[in-house]
């Protein structure tokens, strides 16, 4: 009976749209989908089939208000009405506000797309300053349906938890699996053609993550990031120790008079900081207060203030050691968190902050070391075997950490997302991983100086496309060469080097970059020389040293001479590891110390150890020019770089 099936319905919805934790979110929409007897397997996946039944069968003002915000972002050019990425499987780990941001992309994409998260509740209580177009961003998706007070007034901050509620119940409505309690661990990669890219998650035997294939793979997991094979580099600051704590909101009339402060640092308000110290004797560089869910605070405390309080057991240089948990009385910590925040306040002597609790249940008061920040190297790599690509990407805390006490974290967060889920589109639309890659890593290197102030003001008009959104995006400062190493491939692509042009493929022998990481296709080269066609074998890879090589302004012409100052190897080195080499620092005329760089080289960073006596006969041929020595230890060589 379609009426009483409707009334259904829609109360399901509006359970669904109160929900307030991670469980009941999932079970309320469960129940909801039941209701309106949705079958995935009858609907299909992608192509925002989900979403289209819903609309049709929720026809109250509150979904309707819902679907055409909904409705009108999709309406993106860039989206193709949901089939951009018709053909895409997706899989994002981590359901942090970017990991569930990005799943709505990919979703309006009409990609297919899981999500894995290993917490089964949102506990984080932390509340996140919004830049302007992030308000923007989540007004236009709906947000206030599920959150009447979003952004209400001069409010320019939510709660982490209630971020991640919200865009929980955007992702669902749009078709985004989600499933909690299951970590990621590794990929798999596919061992014969028939076979796609999978992955290890934990629990091992879930019905659906164990067997789901796909070609796009997320890290969205945090700072302690798990995809493989992504560097990072560490930026060391001075000493920075950050507090938050979060107290319970009473919401009575006292707590209603409080002053949120938005950010007030020492330099800006002398007398504010002085007098916190006279009367405390706490000594802060900033603090925040937002009023939400929670009283929330965040301050950078002065280290002798805190050795002062007792909060810090023991000085020591380093900031791991000095912020260990073993070094820091935790009473004395909660009693600075409550002082600060009653100065703060102005709240009266009856007053008492009443601590919330953390996700373990104890009192919601955290330290940060702020001293080291890690970024990582590169936002994206993508990987080939047998004929099966996968595009792997990094956003959010996995991708660059930031200084978060100035409301940076999400709002570049956010900037990242939406530039990952353009490179998710150009890869759907079939373009050469190398061209996507170089437009990745080149708007990628824009993100960390972005600023609300020095991006594209008209909110309204921003997209998935970087255009839309940075002043000066350039998608090509990156040249083809300096992300070689990215695409590691048993394939055999060719690229015009000097137009930056993928161009039909020359030979069965282009190079291909193998890493550790992943366990190695096997080589079209069989490394043992007794086979009979040995010497074809070793043609072969002359050839694609040569190649190589030429780019170098080295001629190999099968010279043993050639490979006498190491210059060669080092070159083949260099040519898919830039990160490995500083070739240019390379002098011909010190051999010895090229093959030495070379073999600490092989051996602690490619994990291709060169026998001893091999390395040790290498050098004394070289040093008594005997020829024939010299091609085999090369040949060797070579085929272990090949
Ligand atoms: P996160 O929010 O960290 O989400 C990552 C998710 O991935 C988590 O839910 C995690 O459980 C999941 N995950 C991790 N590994 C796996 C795996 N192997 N398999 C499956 N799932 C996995 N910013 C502020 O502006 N103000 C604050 O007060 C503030 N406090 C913070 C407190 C803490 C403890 C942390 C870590 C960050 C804080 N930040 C704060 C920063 C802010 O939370 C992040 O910038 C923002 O949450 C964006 O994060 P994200 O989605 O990239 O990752």
């Amino acid at each position: 009976m379609p009426t009483d099936i409707t009334n259904t319905s829609d109360e399901l919805f509006e359970i669904f749209v109160n929900a307030q934790t991670f469980k009941t979110i999932l079970h309320s929409f469960d129940d909801l989908c039941q209701s309106i007897r949705i079958d995935r397997k009858i609907i299909g996946y992608g192509k925002r089939s989900l979403y289209k039944v819903l609309t049709s069968k929720l026809t109250s003002w509150k979904s309707k208000s819902l679907w055409t915000k909904i409705d009108k972002r999709g309406s993106q050019k860039e989206y193709e009405n949901g089939n951009a990425c018709a053909d895409m499987k997706v899989c994002i780990v981590g359901a942090g506000p970017v990991g569930l941001r990005l799943a709505i992309e990919c979703a309006l994409l009409g990609a297919r797309c899981i999500v894995v998260e290993k917490r089964d509740r949102f506990s984080r209580h932390n509340v996140l300053h919004l830049w302007p177009y992030i308000i923007t961003d989540l007004r236009n998706l709906g947000a206030k349906v599920f959150y009447g007070k979003f952004a209400t007034g001069q409010i320019e901050h939510i709660s982490i938890r209630q971020l991640q509620c919200i865009l929980l119940k955007i992702a669902l409505v749009l078709g985004v699996e989600i499933y909690s309690n299951v970590t990621f661990i590794d990929v798999i990669e596919p061992i014969s053609t028939q076979q796609a890219w999978r992955a290890h998650f934990k629990p091992e035997a879930h019905p659906i993550v164990s067997t789901y294939e796909f070609s796009v793979l997320i890290g969205a997991d945090g700072r302690r990031n798990s995809l493989q094979g992504f560097q990072h580099k560490e930026f060391r600051g001075k000493l920075a120790i950050g507090i938050t704590c979060n107290f319970i909101n009473h919401h009575t009339r006292e707590e209603q008079n409080f002053e949120e402060i938005s950010g007030v640092a020492k330099i800006y308000n002398p007398q504010f900081f002085s007098e916190l110290q006279q009367q405390t004797s706490i000594d802060l560089e900033n603090i925040v207060y937002y009023k939400n869910d929670t009283h929330y605070f965040v301050m950078t405390a002065k280290k002798q203030s805190l050795l002062d309080k007792g909060v810090i057991l023991q000085d020591y240089p380093d900031a791991a050691r000095l912020l260990a948990r073993d070094n820091v009385n935790s009473t004395q910590l909660c009693k600075f968190a409550c002082e600060a925040a009653q100065f703060a306040t102005k709240c009266s002597t009856q007053f008492a902050f009443e601590f919330a609790e953390d996700h373990h249940g104890a009192a919601d008061v955290q330290m940060f070391d702020f001293t080291s920040l890690f970024h990582a190297v590169n936002a994206s790599r993508i990987i080939e075997r047998n004929g099966k690509q996968i595009l792997m990407l990094l956003v959010g805390d996995s991708l660059l950490e930031s200084f978060w006490p100035t409301g940076s974290g999400i709002g570049l967060g956010f900037f990242g997302l939406f530039d990952t889920a353009w490179s998710i589109l150009k890869f759907a639309k079939h373009e050469h991983p190398l061209k996507v890659l170089v437009e990745r890593e080149s708007i990628y290197m824009l993100l960390s100086q972005s600023t609300p102030e020095n991006t594209k003001n008209n909110h309204q008009l921003y997209s998935i496309n970087p255009a839309t959104r940075y002043q000066n995006s350039n998608s090509k400062s990156c040249t083809i060469d300096e992300i070689r190493y990215l695409y590691d491939s048993d394939s055999i692509p060719t690229i015009d080097m000097n137009n930056n042009h993928v161009i039909s493929n020359k030979s069965n022998r282009t190079p291909t970059r193998r890493t550790q990481s992943f366990k190695q296709a096997p080589s079209p080269l069989s490394l043992s020389s007794s086979s009979s066609d040995g010497n074809n074998q070793q043609e072969t890879v002359f050839e694609w040293c040569e190649e190589i090589v030429n780019s170098y302004n080295i001629n190999i012409k099968n010279n043993s001479k050639s490979f006498q100052n190491c210059l060669a190897f080092c070159a083949i080195v260099h040519y898919y590891r830039p990160d490995l080499i500083n070739f240019k620092s390379l002098q011909p005329d010190r051999p010895i110390s090229n093959f030495q760089i070379l073999f600490d080289i092989m051996h602690n960073q490619l994990s291709l150890p060169l026998d001893r006596k091999l390395q040790n006969s290498l050098i004394l041929s070289m040093k008594s020019s005997i020829e024939e020595r010299i091609r085999q230890s090369s040949i060797v060589i070579l085929q272990l770089l090949y």
